[in-house]
């Protein structure tokens, strides 16, 4: 089955799903099963352990509920001790995959038991007495519960753990390692995880079972909806951020919501206080703010009283961020899977979506990684600049020659139409004080990253700072996965990729 060659016509009734199963997904609506469920749910069915590289919206939660569902049919739980237990890094995740099981398992009378933080414990422990067959948890609240003398775990069966690296991101390793000993040995793992650091192959290595192994490709097909646009900027963060200011003024007319995207935290902070000041409704989600406070902060976007967030790609993981109509970088990812990720959460559900990445000349590298990636130039408003510095540019950037097939100079079409921004003049906040050039990355905050540091020449902070996620994204380990394909491959881009996701 893995690696056949009749994708186009591939249908669910071929994978093994039970008659129930099948009818629910008719009810569903999905017609044709996406890669991840054409190639894990037949291993999965028949017990096997399975390792999936894929994304949040390739239908990689069905890949891993449509098996569960046909598997569970036989057999009952026992009190206290569930049969099968999906692990999640937020909340609002496992709240997808209950909402999931709600659906696709809508004919099964299963009993599911969500076991999260901010619920008391009396109702989750009242649905553990009562024996669950399907058990969807935080690691915390599940750990609380063990301890707790509440839960038993050595009847679980099937073990899925979801987004492992966000898992990774978020300190839950330990606790999934906790987990795998307390399993019984000849529990089924179904392991999903965007990308593959060393940490996550490291479990993957110590505890699944000879697994069958499925990647599917980023979602970077997603973004042929985002009309996606480089802008010139200056290095220096003020005048940075004055030039984000026109490029966002310049969409005003047309934002309905917009998400700035920076990569420091220290960035995030400054910049809001800066578009506050410059009379912008913007809030900021940055990495030191607890679940709560990000929670009431996405509901405020969600609901319209916030107009323009602020966020890191450590703040915006893992959370359920609404459909923007734009994004703005502030700056450019160091990891251009980032890119594709921050322009994913505009142009959702076949709708016109719009990005705007700010390139500072210290930045071209990485403008270089994410071209790569996407296959394809991303077009220049207004002018292209006509080199990279030289102090900054890889080897072969200067080579090359940018903007694709259009001419120097030509005006942006799309741009004609926005009103023109008035020159301002830049008030400095206090917080704008310091130089953020060599802030580390979010996710790579230390204790002293705020301390003043020595200045480095000028010609190569960048080169020497350290690649955020280092670890992550290893191209060569996910293409070396022998049962490999991606939707560029097939040629085939499933329209549920057209839809919204999370
Ligand atoms: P996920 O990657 O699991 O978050 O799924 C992304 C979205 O795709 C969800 O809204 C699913 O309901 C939808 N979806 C999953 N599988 C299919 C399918 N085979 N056909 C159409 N839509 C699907």
């Amino acid at each position: 089955m893995p690696g056949s060659n009749h994708k186009d016509h591939m249908s669910f009734d071929k994978l093994g799903l039970s008659p129930k199963v099948l009818d629910a997904v008719k009810a569903a609506g999905f017609t044709e099963p996406t890669p991840i469920q054409e190639e894990a749910i037949p291993p999965a069915i028949e017990g096997r352990d399975v390792l999936g590289l894929a994304q949040t919206g390739s239908g990689k939660t069905a890949a891993f509920t449509l098996p569960m569902l046909t598997r569970l049919e036989k057999g009952r739980a026992r009190a206290r001790m569930p049969r099968s237990l999906i692990l999640e890094p937020t909340r609002e995740l496992a709240a997808q995959v209950h909402e999931a099981f709600e659906t696709l398992g809508a004919k099964h009378r299963l009993t599911v038991a969500l076991l999260i933080g901010g619920v008391s414990f009396d109702a989750q422990d009242r649905k553990l007495d009562r024996g669950a067959d399907v058990l969807i948890a935080t690691p915390g609240r599940l750990l609380d519960h063990f301890e707790r003398g509440k839960l038993l775990l050595t009847g679980v069966d099937i073990f899925v753990v979801d987004e492992a690296d966000r898992m990774l991101d978020m300190g839950f390793i330990p606790d999934i390692e906790r987990l795998y000993k307390l399993l019984p040995f000849t529990r089924q793992s179904l392991f999903f995880s965007a990308t593959m650091p060393p940490e996550i192959q490291r479990i993957t290595n110590t505890f699944l079972h000879n697994p069958v192994q499925v990647e599917v490709a980023r979602r970077s097909a997603a973004a042929e909806t985002i009309t996606q646009r480089v802008v010139r900027a200056p290095k220096d963060a003020k005048a940075k951020r004055a030039k984000l200011r026109e490029v966002v003024r310049m969409h005003e007319n047309d934002v309905k919501n917009a998400i700035v995207f920076a990569n420091r935290k220290t960035t995030v902070g400054t910049l809001e206080k800066s578009m506050q000041k410059h009379g912008f409704n913007a809030s900021a989600l940055h990495g030191d703010m607890d679940q709560h406070a990000r929670l009431r902060t996405l509901n405020a976007f969600r609901e319209g009283s916030i107009d323009y967030l602020i966020a890191s790609d450590v703040a915006a993981r893992g959370l359920d961020i609404p459909d923007v109509s734009h994004v703005f970088n502030f700056d450019v990812p160091t990891h251009a899977e980032d890119y594709v990720h921050r322009i994913g959460r505009t142009g959702r559900a076949g709708r016109e979506g719009y990005s705007a990445t700010l390139i500072a000349p210290d930045e071209f590298k990485y403008l270089t990684a994410i071209e790569n990636l996407l296959e394809k130039k991303i077009e220049w408003v207004g002018d292209e600049p006509a080199q990279a510095s030289s102090d900054t540019a890889e080897p072969e950037k200067k080579t090359r020659s940018r903007g694709g097939s259009r001419k120097r100079g030509q005006s942006e079409p799309s741009e004609k139409r926005v009103k023109q921004t008035k020159p301002e003049s830049e008030a400095k906040p206090k917080s704008e004080a310091k130089p953020e050039s060599e802030a580390k990355p979010d996710n790579e905050a230390k204790p002293d990253a705020d301390k003043p540091r020595r200045e480095k020449p000028k010609d190569d902070n960048r080169q020497s700072a350290k690649p955020r996620r280092q670890d992550k994204h290893p191209s060569s380990e996910v293409k070396s996965m022998p049962n490999a394909k991606s939707f560029t491959e097939s040629g085939h881009i499933p329209a549920f990729l057209q839809r919204p996701v999370r």
